[in-house]
């Protein structure tokens, strides 16, 4: 059998999710039907689809897998299991009101007109704070609204938030954030699933890989013991002896988020000839 994995078509989502794909090894047959591709040495099957039509597709098990943006997920209220945060596709659907305005918290949006792609999930925000206001559902360039007088306030996906300030607008709120999502169907047979934990498996490598760098340098022996204990290492440093003597070469991995306070430290400590080098799979 082969697991069917829909992905968006074209659009913000696409590159990354084929780019995942690859940093997984799973090499894509791009026939000429753009509507499917097989992979050549995994069993997946693609299906390239709108983003806002993958949770449908998934749900009813046309699909068995998608890789999509958890606002659509949230937004359809499909019956899908959400299983692994990808960390691409990053964003927020956020409230934007017009730059002279001030906003004062939810009671703002009273009575104002919300221009929206995202009805249900705007509506449960106005629920939750128990507030009344007049959704208008408008499927593309929602941040044109208040400029042609239709709405008083957007909602809408933002990340720099240049789009909006080019409008006159600015982010008032965050309801929801977001990031691009794998889920899955409800029901799935255990040849699927084994199908799924491999690629679950790879997508994690790779991931993992991408949060550490590995580290070569030089230390002289007297400090040795200082620099090792700096090092995480996957279980301890790797020590190797130059061929200079009373100095030794120290290879380990650190996590990017602590890598530079790291190097200083390092430096500190008597390294020299620091390398660091990106890592493309990690297996623990
Ligand atoms: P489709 O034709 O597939 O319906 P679309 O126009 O709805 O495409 P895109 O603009 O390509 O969709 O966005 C796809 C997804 O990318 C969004 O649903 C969201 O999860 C994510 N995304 C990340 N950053 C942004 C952003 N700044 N604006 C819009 N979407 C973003
Ligand atoms: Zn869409």
């Amino acid at each position: 059998m082969r697991l069917r994995l829909a992905i968006q078509k074209s659009g913000r989502l696409n590159e990354d999710s084929m780019r995942l794909l690859k940093e997984c090894g799973i090499d894509i047959n791009n026939g000429v039907n753009k509507l499917k591709a097989e992979a050549t040495n995994f069993p997946i099957e693609l299906f390239f689809l709108r983003d806002d039509d993958i949770p449908q597709y998934v749900e009813n098990g046309v699909a068995d897998i998608g890789f999509v943006g958890e606002n659509e997920v949230y937004e359809k209220a499909k019956s899908v299991d959400v299983v692994y945060a990808l960390g691409f596709g990053k964003c927020r659907l956020s409230f934007a009101i017009r730059k002279g305005d001030t906003f004062t918290g939810p009671e703002f949006l009273t009575g104002k007109k919300i221009a929206t792609s995202y009805p249900v999930l705007v509506q449960q925000y106005l629920n939750k704070h128990n507030i009344k206001a007049e959704i208008h559902e408008i499927s593309g360039s929602v941040e044109i609204a208040p400029g042609i007088g239709l709405a008083d306030v957007v909602c809408d996906l933002v990340s720099s938030g240049s789009t909006l300030f080019m409008n006159g607008l600015k982010e008032a709120e965050v309801i929801l954030n977001s990031q691009a999502v794998l889920i899955k169907h409800k029901k799935f047979s255990p040849e699927a699933q084994a199908i799924l934990d491999r690629l679950l498996f790879r997508i994690e490598s790779v991931k993992k890989a991408k949060k550490n760098k590995y580290v070569l340098l030089n230390a002289p022996n007297e400090h040795l013991d200082k620099i090792i204990s700096l090092l995480p290492g996957m279980r301890s440093p790797t020590v190797v002896a130059l061929a200079t003597p009373g100095w030794s070469s120290v290879h380990s991995v650190i996590a990017e988020s602590d890598f530079w306070e790291i190097i200083e430290q390092l430096k500190a400590a008597g390294a020299e000839g620091i390398l660091v080098v990106p890592i493309e799979k990690m297996i623990l």
